[in-house]
């Protein structure tokens, strides 16, 4: 009789900006059991205890024969979203979440420190945020400084946290060199920073208080995570060069794997490592928030079946809401396209998807013009990855394969990333 292997399984935990996410997937990738937990809305200094109940709540809620057999667990959060703690790991100040920009109180600093076309220059950036926190009395006392991700994976393992090489891009960490530079190392709190690993290393067995509370194999894993836009990249699977995902969502995100970086950080354009490759690309102001100023998703349903796709409107938008675009334009005045507006809505919306779609195409053909490899296929996610008319719109302009992604939950790409880490998931 040949041996009966025991199933395998793996463990991601997402966090984003209104709840959590776990995902657990077996040796093969298929999603087994899912669930989310929806935060509440709390003030900012009680947001670490909320994020600890979701978490020990996610566990406490996957099925006991599943939890028993998880081999390595991987957590994502939001990026720039940072905490400051003392020697005993207690959590000092509130926390700064991705989008505060207090950081700007001390862009003296940061540009004493950091040379001047540095991605930390941004008010928003970790290591604005810790200078920040470098002005309070409670820095006194610090001892840890990490990110949102390193924090919740340090309460499963119980040592200090640790990082990896997307968190910690935008404190300055060099993912071409593997070190943080000298003028990091120089600074009197360089203590602070947590260690950076590859994102997936298996950093610690996980502590034997949640070993024992939640009945994990004693052998199970914490492995280092990511952020949460690069975690739904990894769900969708795409691993080659040339291949990218464009989000359909509020906004028009896109990401595409290079063979070599590029940055143009007027343009927000910049470089995550991936193994061998770099995750490049940039978000636009236009995306489906136009598209539900004009029309409710019932109408975007039943009208879009209307649209001929292989008769252009003739119709030349640019479908902002209001003034000012970031990429693939770099124009804070750029103003919004949305005239002449037909009689018929079919070739309004279909003028509307055409002009949404001449965008991303604009935004790979601008991310090749920096020295990304060429576009070889896109992967879909977001609300528009639903319209097939657009997708056939999409792949009439882009010239490549358009597809949906099958999966696109960053909670399952934190599992992906926990069953395989990022060098031996195929991106070299
Ligand atoms: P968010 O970025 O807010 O998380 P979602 O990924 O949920 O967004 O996508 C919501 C967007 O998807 C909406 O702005 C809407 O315009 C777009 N959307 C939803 N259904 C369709 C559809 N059938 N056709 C085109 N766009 C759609």
């Amino acid at each position: 009789m040949g041996k009966v292997e025991a199933p395998q399984f793996f463990l991601g935990i997402d966090f984003g900006t209104s709840g959590a996410r776990a995902a657990v997937i077996d040796a093969k990738q298929e999603l087994i059991w899912q669930e989310k937990a929806q935060f509440p809305q709390v003030p900012g200094p009680q947001l670490p205890t909320v994020w600890r109940q979701s978490l020990f709540s996610l566990l406490e809620q996957i099925p006991t024969e599943l939890r028993s057999q998880i081999q390595a667990i991987a957590i994502d959060g939001t990026s720039s979203t940072v905490l400051l703690l003392d020697g005993q790991g207690k959590v000092l100040m509130e926390p700064l979440l991705y989008n505060d920009d207090r950081g700007r109180e001390v862009k003296h600093l940061l540009s004493a420190m950091a040379p001047a076309d540095h991605l930390v220059q941004s008010a928003t950036s970790s290591l604005a945020k810790l200078l920040w926190y470098g002005q309070q009395s409670e820095f006194q006392q610090a001892r840890y400084f990490c990110h949102q991700a390193d924090w919740l994976a340090s309460l499963l393992h119980g040592g200090r946290p640790i990082s990896d090489y997307h968190n910690a891009l935008k404190l300055g960490y060099d993912p071409e060199t593997l070190t943080y530079p000298d003028w990091l190392k120089n600074a009197p709190w360089f203590s602070l920073l947590p260690p950076v690993t590859i994102p997936g290393t298996a950093i610690a067995s996980l502590s034997s208080s949640v070993v024992n509370s939640y009945k994990f194999p004693p052998t199970c894993q914490v492995c280092s995570g990511t952020t949460d836009s690069i975690a739904a990249f990894l769900a969708s699977g795409a691993t080659q060069p040339g291949e990218a995902v464009t989000s359909l969502g509020s906004t028009l995100v896109l990401k595409l794997l290079s063979a070599k970086p590029v940055t143009d950080l007027a343009s927000g354009v910049y470089s995550h490592r991936l193994g061998n490759l770099w995750l490049t690309g940039g978000a636009s102001n236009a995306g489906g928030a136009v598209l539900q100023h004009f029309f409710s998703l019932e109408q975007l349903r039943e009208l879009s079946p209307k649209i001929d796709p292989h008769q252009p409107s003739g119709l030349d938008y640019y479908p902002l809401l209001q003034p000012g675009e970031r990429f693939p334009i770099n124009d804070p005045n750029l103003l919004p396209r949305l005239e002449p507006r037909p009689g018929d809505d079919v070739t309004f919306l279909q003028g509307l998807l055409e002009g949404l779609t001449r965008i991303e195409a604009r935004g790979y053909a601008k991310l090749q013009a920096l020295g990304a490899t060429p576009l070889t296929k896109v992967l879909t996610a977001g609300g528009g990855a639903e319209n097939l008319i657009w997708q056939t719109i999409r792949q009439n302009l882009l010239q490549v394969p358009v597809q949906k992604s099958i999966q696109s939950e960053a909670a399952y790409g934190s599992a992906c990333l926990a069953r395989s880490g990022i060098v031996t998931a195929g991106f070299s």
